[in-house]
């Protein structure tokens, strides 16, 4: 099932993408080891955890067999245990965690990418950065040495009508290409990832470039 669904997920990205480069990220929380070897060896190359625990259990089973992204809310107290284990940190949102990563990259020597996770509408159940902290989150993270921002991230508002989150992307999309003008020490527009199972077409629609896709491709979770 998670091959079939890998390939469906790979025609319906491409027949909204073409040629465009998108970067998959296979959500794997709460999915087996068995289930995430399956998904890779069906050519999943980035799983996806929101749990730091979680994570590196996972990382211990699976070593180098792929690539890892923390997508979900990160505690401070946890930081160390994600710098250097994963490509990019994607739920930087305030300047208690970019302290953090500084503090533990610097006596790890390694430089952590990281995205800037927003909360567009504001919802107050969703973690990221308001629109208007952004400019006090750069101007920290201009003088940091151990963490460089490769992009932004955000987590849209459930709505039945997808019609309704397109604002939201775009309103992304407009914020990710501004930045991308300027010239910010340690800050650059690469990735913006966006979109998840029920909504990464209208996402890659408004331009997202990374999709986080979790119940499309390993089914329904049971917590
Ligand atoms: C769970 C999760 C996803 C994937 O959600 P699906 O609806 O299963 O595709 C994407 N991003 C984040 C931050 C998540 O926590």
């Amino acid at each position: 099932m998670i091959k079939e669904n890998i390939q469906a997920l790979v025609n319906e990205i491409q027949s909204v993408s073409g040629d465009r480069l998108v970067h998959l990220i296979a959500v794997s929380k709460t999915k087996t080891i068995e289930e995430i070897q399956e998904a890779i060896a069906a050519g999943i190359t980035d799983i996806g955890e929101n749990k730091v625990q979680e994570l590196n259990q996972k990382q211990l089973a699976l070593g180098d067999a792929v690539r890892y992204h923390m997508i979900g809310h990160l505690q401070t107290n946890k930081v160390r245990n994600v710098i250097g284990t994963v490509e990019l940190i994607h739920s930087v949102d305030r300047s208690s965690l970019i302290e953090e990563i500084e503090k533990r990259g610097k006596a790890k020597g390694i430089v952590q990418d990281v995205l800037l996770q927003l909360n567009i509408a504001k919802e107050d159940t969703k973690s990221g950065a308001y629109e208007e902290d952004l400019p006090g989150l750069i101007e920290l993270i201009e003088t940091k040495e151990y963490i460089r921002v490769k992009g932004l991230m955000t987590v849209a508002p459930i709505c039945e009508n997808l019609e309704n989150v397109r604002p939201v992307f775009r309103k992304m999309k407009e914020i990710f290409d501004q930045l991308a003008l300027m010239h910010y020490n340690n800050i650059e527009m690469v990735y913006l990832s966006m979109g998840m199972s029920h909504d990464f077409k209208a996402a890659l629609e408004e331009g997202s470039n990374m999709i986080r896709v979790g119940s499309y491709i390993f089914g329904d979770r049971n917590y």
